[in-house]
């Protein structure tokens, strides 16, 4: 079969390309992973479409890895045994933003920038939970990998968003999830048998999720950043169960960065908003006073002097909190998203300086905290791109902090295929089994993103 010819026959020659230096880019991901073959690159803008391709690639028994940005770091978009990348980014219309019912209906390529945009100029009013992703990242992937906004401290992961989906299943049936299966609306996942957990956190190997509704959320009038700092690495959980037992604010995270000295402390970072002035200000003096009563008092301090550059990174959304402490000349960037309880982070924060420093790195940390509470722990590092053993050194770093990450009984957020394997690995075995046979049942075929959470097939596509 030639499947150019019948991709083209689809979308037209302009929507499809084997040549090898678009598929250069298509075969590497901005991360430390190794890159990896792609056959054809094709991009779709419309659901029948997608549904041909799908079909296509059942007859041809060729796998198909779905795309959005691409920007998940750990080249979950690169195909692990080659075949068609699905750049789903020619289908970004945002369909429907119901503001009575707050939730937009996007397609599958819109980005988080243009659902922002959109909303600011249409909605000032309601806003979405935003990554501190690359603004091209897509609404889509973010929420099925469970990704996190500026909301999520305070509303959840932004896969609890989700309120339906129109999918293409593996094997060419468009599927709806949700009360959009029996109603007009977008507005809820139930009440009905949940099936969007099939979807969720399976990196594309159970279908093509074409449109998504997400929801909206009120916009505050106010918003402010309060900053507090400590040496003590041990107060951090007690501090975090008080702060969210308060249950008042909108973002919260952790920062702390090797050099410059002066930021070589562990920073509280939280963002409070109101709606009215009395509530804000009243919030203010809440979270200053528990601070500064916090364990007897003298503990923690508030940040006085916070420069209006960091002020203003820190109030943005998304913020801008990711700081690194060595940019590198090739400019890499990685992390391990550590979703860790909130008991094991001193641990995580001791171990995790030893590993960037047994790789000669600077240390540099992001955390976001997410209700629960749990964590998102960032172990970030940096390497340039174009220096081999650099990179090499970033791959062990990374394997490192996956397996720290387990041992203190978290887990790995957004793996790549050695963080999956390590999640297989010390699975239920019940669990893994039906993982399995949930796949097969929806791809019979095993053409949707092959080499994803497939413990036999796992080890053989590690490098
Ligand atoms: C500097 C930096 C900061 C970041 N900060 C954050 C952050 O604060 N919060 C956060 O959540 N993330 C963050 N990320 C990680 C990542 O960039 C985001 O989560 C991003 O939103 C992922 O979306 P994407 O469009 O790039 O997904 P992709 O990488 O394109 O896809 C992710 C996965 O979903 C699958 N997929 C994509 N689209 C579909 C579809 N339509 N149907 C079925 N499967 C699909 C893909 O096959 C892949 O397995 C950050 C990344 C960087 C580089």
């Amino acid at each position: 079969m030639d499947i150019k010819a019948s991709l083209v026959s689809i979308v037209g020659k302009e929507r499809v390309s084997n040549s090898n230096e678009e598929l250069f880019f298509y075969s590497r991901d901005p991360g430390a992973q190794h890159p990896r073959t792609v056959d054809y690159v094709v991009m779709p803008q419309s659901v029948e479409e997608v549904q041909k391709i799908v079909i296509l690639a059942n007859k041809a028994k060729i796998p198909v890895t779905p795309m959005g940005g691409g920007f998940t770091l750990s080249a979950l978009v690169v195909p692990n045994k080659g075949g068609i990348v699905l750049d789903m980014k020619g289908m970004d219309h945002i369909i429907e933003v119901n503001e009575r019912s707050r939730y937009a209906v996007v397609e599958a390529g819109v980005s988080q920038a243009a659902l922002k945009a959109h909303l600011e100029k249409n909605y000032p009013h309601l806003q979405h939970s935003t990554p501190e992703a690359p603004p091209t990242v897509t609404v889509v992937g973010n929420a099925l990998i469970q990704g996190h906004g500026h909301l999520s401290p305070r509303y959840g992961v932004n896969s609890e968003m989700i309120n339906g989906m129109e999918v293409v299943l593996p094997t060419g049936e468009v599927c709806k999830i949700g009360s959009c299966s029996v109603s007009p609306y977008w507005f809820t996942r139930g009440p009905l048998p949940d099936l969007s957990g099939l979807f969720i956190g399976w990196f594309g190997t159970t279908g093509v999720v074409t449109k998504l509704s997400l929801r909206l959320y009120p916009k505050p009038k106010f918003r402010e950043v309060l900053a507090f700092s400590t040496d003590d690495v041990d107060l951090i959980p007690e501090a975090i169960f008080g702060v969210t037992q308060l249950d008042l604010l909108e973002d919260f995270f952790l920062i702390m960065q090797e050099k410059p000295d002066w930021m070589n402390h562990v920073f509280f970072v939280v963002i409070l908003s109101g709606h009215f002035e009395d509530e804000f200000e009243l919030k203010k003096r809440i979270h200053k006073n528990f601070f500064q009563k916090f364990n007897g008092g003298g503990k923690i301090q508030f940040v006085e002097d916070l420069h209006p550059a960091l002020r203003k990174r820190f109030l943005d959304v998304p913020p801008l909190a990711a700081l690194a402490a060595d940019f590198r000349k090739g400019g890499g960037f990685e992390y391990t998203g550590a979703i860790l309880p909130i008991d094991a982070i001193p641990e995580a924060w001791k171990k995790g300086i030893e590993i960037a420093h047994k790789y000669g790195m600077l240390c540099s940390y992001v955390h976001q905290v997410l209700m629960g509470p749990s964590v998102m722990f960032g172990f970030n590092y940096s390497f340039n791109r174009a220096d081999e053993e650099d990179v090499e050194k970033t791959r062990k770093a990374l394997d490192e902090s996956n397996r720290l990450t387990f041992d203190l009984g978290g887990m790995v957020w957004k793996g790549e295929v050695g963080a999956q394997r390590l999640a297989m690995e010390r699975m239920d075995p019940n669990t893994a089994d039906l993982i399995k046979k949930v796949k097969g049942l929806l791809d019979p075929n095993g053409i949707m993103n092959p080499g994803n959470w497939e413990k036999d097939e796992i080890e053989k596509a590690t490098p």
